[in-house]
């Protein structure tokens, strides 16, 4: 994930807030260790969403939510 998307995510999930960004979400202490069980999560067809980790804006670790895009991130930082 490119730094300019990683700072997008830390900033949207100031105001998406802890209890949903970070909560009790299992931490992941590397990037590549939350990818690896996104990537892992995504392959099985009951998988509905494609999932992503994504830096937290609270706990400093990774966690692995639903993707979301550029657009996505950034219409939280219009308000
Ligand atoms: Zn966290």
């Amino acid at each position: 994930m490119n730094e300019d998307i990683q700072k997008l995510h830390i900033q949207a999930g100031l105001v998406i807030g802890q209890e949903k960004i970070c909560g009790k979400k299992i931490n992941y202490a590397t990037e590549d260790k939350a990818a690896a069980y996104a990537e892992q999560m995504n392959s099985k067809a009951s998988t509905r969403n494609t999932l992503e980790g994504y830096p937290c804006a609270f706990c400093q670790g990774w966690h692995v939510g639903k993707e979301m895009s550029r657009s996505e991130l950034e219409s939280y930082l219009l308000d």
